[in-house]
């Protein structure tokens, strides 16, 4: 059986005082419940760890440097992360994509930085608006499919997220039929690459304004193991919800 995931990622939000979502989330987990992981700043990685003790949730940062250490001003290593008690590491974010110009290539090694650590890798993919309506979907994903996943992958050191871009904090969500079409695609890609074996136990999570009203629709495809959410997973009040509708 293929393990079930929701992801929060707070992105550039939250200070100390965010932490109290995480508490309130701790009394909003339903009793069968899914993996949670919470991805707040870096800042707040130990803390957050400290306060999800003895609970399901864990802590996960939202981007590693592809090198071990060294002269990489203001970066921060997939060991750092790991000494504060987290145990995952988003890579190939679009946002990271874009604003720091993050290729396939470097999503690549930041997973293998981060396996090297024992963190998980939650490796991201997803196409523009500009693909989205040029029906180049497909294409795009299968691209990045090749180039971001290192050959040594297994369903315990990654989870893949499919966030297309054009969806990600607008409030557009594809359809079902379009979301079921991707993670079917996804499944197959891997089936072709990696085997069965792993394809089938490798969790694939849907992103894109997921929010309380709309995740039973998403959970209904038959690929879409979880979800990595955005804005709705800084607060408890809407996160769990979306928890609830997974489990
Ligand atoms: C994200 O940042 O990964 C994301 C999916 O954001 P949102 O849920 O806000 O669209």
């Amino acid at each position: 059986m293929r393990r079930k995931l929701a992801a929060g990622n707070w992105k550039m939000n939250g200070t100390a005082a965010s932490l109290a979502e995480l508490e309130a989330l701790k009394s909003l987990l339903p009793a069968d419940t899914p993996d949670v992981v919470i991805c707040p700043p870096a800042p707040l990685l130990f803390r957050a760890t400290q306060a999800a003790k003895g609970t399901s949730i864990r802590i996960g940062a939202q981007d590693c440097h592809m090198q071990a250490s060294g002269a990489f001003t203001g970066d921060i290593s997939a060991d750092m992360i790991a000494d504060t008690g987290a145990t995952y590491v988003i890579v190939g974010h679009s946002e990271r994509r874009e604003a720091h110009e993050e290729r396939d290539r470097d999503v690549r090694k930041k997973a293998k930085s981060a396996w090297a650590a024992d963190l998980t890798a939650i490796i991201c993919i997803g196409e523009t608006l500009e693909d989205h309506e040029a029906n180049n979907t497909l294409d795009i994903i299968a691209g990045q499919l090749a180039g971001s996943l290192p050959g040594e992958m297994t369903p315990t050191n990654t989870v893949i997220a499919y966030e297309p871009i054009w969806a990600i904090g607008t409030g557009k969500v594809p359809t079902l039929d379009q979301i079921v079409e991707v993670h079917d695609f996804i499944r197959e890609r891997i089936t072709t690459r990696y085997g069965a074996p792993v394809a089938e136990l490798i969790p694939l999570l849907y992103g894109g304004s997921v929010k309380p009203d709309n995740a039973a629709m998403i959970f209904q495809a038959e690929n879409v193991d979880g979800a990595l959410v955005g804005g709705a997973s800084l607060k408890a009040a809407d996160f769990g919800p979306i928890i609830s509708a997974l489990a």
